[in-house]
């Protein structure tokens, strides 16, 4: 059934509590908000409430073994969901909280394995903006809040991304502009002897392994990546195809000038993303920037973009996989299906 959506513009730069205070008591009675985090924006409900929980997953057509993350705005919060710290996750916590950092912890019983996905673990995130922030204090509540966007696609980065895929699905959507980073959270599991990384995001492997004082990256060499449940999942897809250029930079730019002239020969419409400006021939090239930072802000509005433009085929530059770049990689290998063509 189609719900009314309420739109709510906030300035994230100078808003009163109170604009967000019936929010919170809305949250904490059942209603699913929209709402900004640093990271994309979030889709949230109270966590403590089945219900709710359950209209998350309708609204995003999300498989039901596909965890949520839960947020709080107060480390005492925390007694509420998860079980004891290690030492070292209370490190970390100590560390990135608050900021784009999700901690894979213990589960507290009362906390409905709906929320978890059946497990006996879950996800939990102190976010730093402060409409989010704001909004989980004035609810009262820890709130569940996965990315706001219909299962598959890319992430949101601006309230139109959400409104696109779930107005008349939710509750609420709070319009605050364009999100601060871009990318995900960072996902660390800290519920083994062994600190790994679930989900990369723009808290770095490095600096996981400069406050954890063990290698991480090892993980890979051991043949097996550890994922996040629900990453076997289609994720991040523009609706048409997408293939990733892996090579040396003048090889990769005549590489795709080719293969560009080659599908649009077939009256096929060709999407271009690039990190260095190129003059590409393609009917749609979109320049994701130079920096790592800014890249990570661009790449989720740039996959929609083919979308909206009805784009075939998107052809795209590999970026190396070091810092932020491992991210920004892991989230376009996952849109391009794994589809990388390497020239030597
Ligand atoms: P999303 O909020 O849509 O970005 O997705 C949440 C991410 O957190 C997904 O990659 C989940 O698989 C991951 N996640 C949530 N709970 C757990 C958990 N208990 N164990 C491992 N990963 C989790
Ligand atoms: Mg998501």
């Amino acid at each position: 059934m189609k719900k009314t959506t309420e739109i709510i513009k906030i300035n994230p730069k100078k808003f009163k509590k109170e604009q967000i205070e019936w929010l919170g008591q809305e949250i904490k009675n059942g209603k699913t908000v929209v709402f900004p985090t640093e990271t994309v924006y979030g889709l949230g409900a109270n966590a403590l409430d089945e219900k709710a929980v359950v209209k998350i997953f309708q609204a995003k057509g999300r498989p039901s073994d596909n965890p949520l993350i839960i947020h709080i705005a107060k480390k005492k919060q925390l007694n509420q969901v998860a079980k004891k710290a290690s030492r070292i996750a209370q490190r970390l916590m100590d560390k990135f909280w608050p900021g784009p950092l999700t901690l894979i912890l213990k589960k507290k019983a009362q906390i409905n394995l709906k929320v978890s996905g059946g497990l006996q673990t879950v996800a939990v995130r102190m976010p730093r903006n402060k409409i989010a922030r704001e909004l989980i204090i004035a609810s009262k509540v820890p709130i569940a809040a996965p990315s706001a966007n219909t299962s598959g696609r890319p992430s949101p980065t601006q309230a139109t991304h959400a409104i696109e895929d779930l107005k008349g699905k939710v509750d609420y959507i709070i319009d605050a502009g364009k999100t601060q980073l871009g990318l995900e959270s960072t996902v660390v599991d800290t519920t083994s002897k062994k600190v790994k990384i679930l989900r990369h995001g723009t808290i770095t492997e490095k600096e996981i392994e400069a406050v954890v004082g063990q290698t991480i990256g090892n993980n890979k060499r051991e043949g097996k990546i550890h994922r996040s449940p629900g990453t076997r999942y289609k994720h991040y897809a523009p609706k048409c195809q997408m293939v990733i250029i892996k090579g040396p930079k003048n090889k990769v730019f005549q590489d795709i000038e080719r293969r560009t002239k080659r599908e649009e020969k077939q009256g096929r419409t060709v999407g271009i993303i690039c990190f260095e400006k190129h003059s590409h021939c393609a009917q749609i090239v979109e320049f994701a920037g130079t920096g790592n930072k800014e890249r990570g802000q661009n790449i989720f509005r740039i996959l929609r973009n083919f979308d909206h433009k009805k784009t075939d085929i998107v052809f795209c530059e590999a970026i190396e996989e070091q810092g932020i770049g491992t991210a920004i990689m892991d989230r376009l290998k996952r849109a391009a299906n794994n589809k990388i063509r390497t020239i030597r």
